[in-house]
């Protein structure tokens, strides 16, 4: 399977990792949209959200508390901070092995992209 996060995962592609455990391993982003931009990955390959299931759902939660742990590690975890995972087109996924973005190091903005809200 050619997977540009399994190819960081194997370490057959460098990133600069800043958390990695048994399930889970986090880089920088390599290009950040925060002064503090990391993504949050299983070591398991999941394409998307969508093909995540109930066998899955620890996996998923272990994404969000190595988040947390690792907004601590970097020293922004108080000041806050934002998770995102992207699925698909409309959600603006372009690496298909899911990911949480974890932003932070300054204020965001809410809601976010108000240029691209749609009101009906
Ligand atoms: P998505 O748009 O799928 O939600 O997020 C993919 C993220 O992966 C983007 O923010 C993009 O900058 C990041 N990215 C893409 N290729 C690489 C890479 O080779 N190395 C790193 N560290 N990040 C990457
Ligand atoms: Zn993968």
């Amino acid at each position: 399977m050619n997977c540009l996060f399994c190819s960081i995962i194997d370490k057959q592609i460098p990133a600069d990792i800043v958390y990695e455990d048994e399930h889970v391993l986090a880089f920088r982003d390599i290009n950040p949209q925060t002064p503090q931009h990391m993504l949050v990955i299983p070591k398991q390959h999941i394409a998307t959200l969508n093909d995540a299931n109930e066998a899955d759902a620890l996996l998923l939660g272990r994404l969000s508390l190595a988040a947390a742990k690792l907004a601590t590690q970097q020293g922004f975890a108080e000041a806050g901070y934002r998770t995102v995972m992207n699925c698909n087109a409309h959600g603006g996924q372009t690496v298909d092995h899911i990911h949480l973005h974890l932003l932070g190091g300054k204020a965001l903005g809410w809601p976010p992209f108000t240029d691209q809200l749609k009101t009906v």
